[in-house]
């Protein structure tokens, strides 16, 4: 899960990018709107947290620039104030979703987390794949019954498998969602997560390697080894 911060205050933005990477997401900061829109030009998000007061290029042209261009990505705009313009007017240039500021980082999560759900198109919080329990809103995955331990880019990459069962996912794909451009990562850090997810895992889950592609997370409904 990769997520795109536009923010100009510099404390602001810090606190929420460190919040968010705390939790294991992917993050890239941008300070203006102009600099947003040309990262939006190439680089895939799972969601964009978006103020609107911006130099260069105010939060609502990004937003309207952003569906011009047909891109569905979802928006969380941050309002200021209690400003009810800039409420109605986030919704009315395409933003899923506002929240005004100062909020409270327990409320951020809950919206950023429904957003997201959006994305994966999970209708439930709650994915069942045989005895493999995974809880997007407890952010826990158990397995019959009992909570695996597992850390933040464990947690994500079982996610993107998950969100993406019996389907054949990219190294690039699994990377651009895991890290972000601050981020030290690559190939070998994503061999060492799943190598450490397909021994927690077992056989409830057989994570394939495709070579030369990526890997594959496919139900096991056989006692199979992996
Ligand atoms: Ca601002």
């Amino acid at each position: 899960m990769r997520i795109l911060v536009v923010e100009d205050e510099p404390d602001l933005g810090d606190a929420v990018l460190r919040h968010l990477r705390r939790q294991g997401y992917a993050v890239d900061w941008q300070r203006d709107g102009q600099s947003a829109q040309e990262v939006l030009s190439y680089q895939q998000y799972d969601l964009v947290v978006l103020d609107i007061g911006l130099p260069r290029k105010d939060g609502f042209a990004v937003v309207r620039w952003l569906r011009g261009q047909g891109n569905r990505t979802p928006v969380l705009m941050l309002t200021a104030r209690s400003n009810i313009e800039d409420r109605v007017g986030a919704l009315d240039f395409g933003a899923d979703d506002y929240l005004s500021k100062p909020f409270d980082l327990r409320e951020f999560d809950a919206r950023c987390r429904a957003l997201l759900r959006r994305t994966q198109g999970v209708a439930s919080g709650t994915t069942v794949i045989g005895e493999l329990e995974f809880d997007r809103g407890a952010k826990v995955a158990k397995l019959r019954g009992v909570p695996l331990t597992l850390p933040n880019r464990e947690y994500r990459l079982l996610e993107i498998l998950i969100g993406n069962i019996d389907k054949v996912v990219s190294k690039d794909e699994i990377a651009s969602q895991l890290f972000d451009f601050d981020a030290e990562g690559g190939a070998n850090a994503i061999e060492l997560y799943i190598g450490r997810l397909r021994r927690k895992l077992g056989t409830a889950l057989r994570i394939r390697t495709v070579r030369g592609v990526g890997y594959i997370a496919e139900t096991t409904d056989s006692g199979d080894e992996a």
